[in-house]
């Protein structure tokens, strides 16, 4: 019979100064651990790659041990936009609208082959990666990537979550970014 764990990980404390009864680090620091221990997901899914995305949140590769059982499908409530499968060329206006309305600070994934560069449909009617339309902070390779992929592609934006300045979208290379698109600010 298999032995019950009871061991708890916790999360490491960013760098800092520690003596007798104090911990000093910087609020960045702080609010990076926070932002990279708790980022909620918005599945962006229209096929094949959507179903490995399940896989990822069932109990055997346990999406919530990052913090990000919580999955959203309410953009005002999503931290990461997970985009996974064939975005045709209709779907581009729904995807663009879905990534505006999520709040700052907010992170893109572009899931798979299809998502990342439109894939086997090198076709009229599918849109050739979704950096056409949205900035991708982060794509996993694959057809469809597996379960560790994806994760592996979430930590990474675990990272840039945690290394973030707090000035970051307030900065004109970031503003720039979002003109590039079309995005204007509100
Ligand atoms: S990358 Fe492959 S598995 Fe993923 S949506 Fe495209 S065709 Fe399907």
């Amino acid at each position: 019979m298999s032995q019950i764990t009871t061991k708890v990980n916790n999360v490491p404390a960013p760098p800092g100064f520690e003596g007798p009864g104090f911990f000093a680090t910087s609020l960045d620091s702080v609010i990076g651990m926070a932002r990279k221990n708790s980022l909620w997901p918005l599945p962006f899914a229209t096929s094949c790659c959507g179903i490995e995305f399940m896989a990822s949140m069932a109990s055997h590769y346990d999406f919530a041990r990052f913090g990000s059982e919580r999955v959203s499908f309410s953009p005002r409530q999503a931290d990461v936009l997970m985009v996974m499968g064939t975005i045709a060329k209709k779907m581009a206006p729904v995807v663009r609208q879905v990534y505006e309305q999520m709040a700052e600070p907010k992170w893109v994934m572009a899931v798979g082959a299809c998502a990342s560069s439109g894939g086997i449909f090198d076709t009229y009617s599918v849109l050739q990666g979704i950096d056409e339309i949205i900035p991708v902070d982060v794509y996993v390779p694959g057809c469809p990537p597996r379960p560790e992929q994806i994760i592996d592609g979430f930590m990474r934006i675990q990272d840039l979550a945690a290394s973030e300045s707090l000035g970051r979208r307030q900065t004109t290379d970031y503003k720039n970014l979002l003109e590039r698109y079309n995005f204007t600010e509100k």
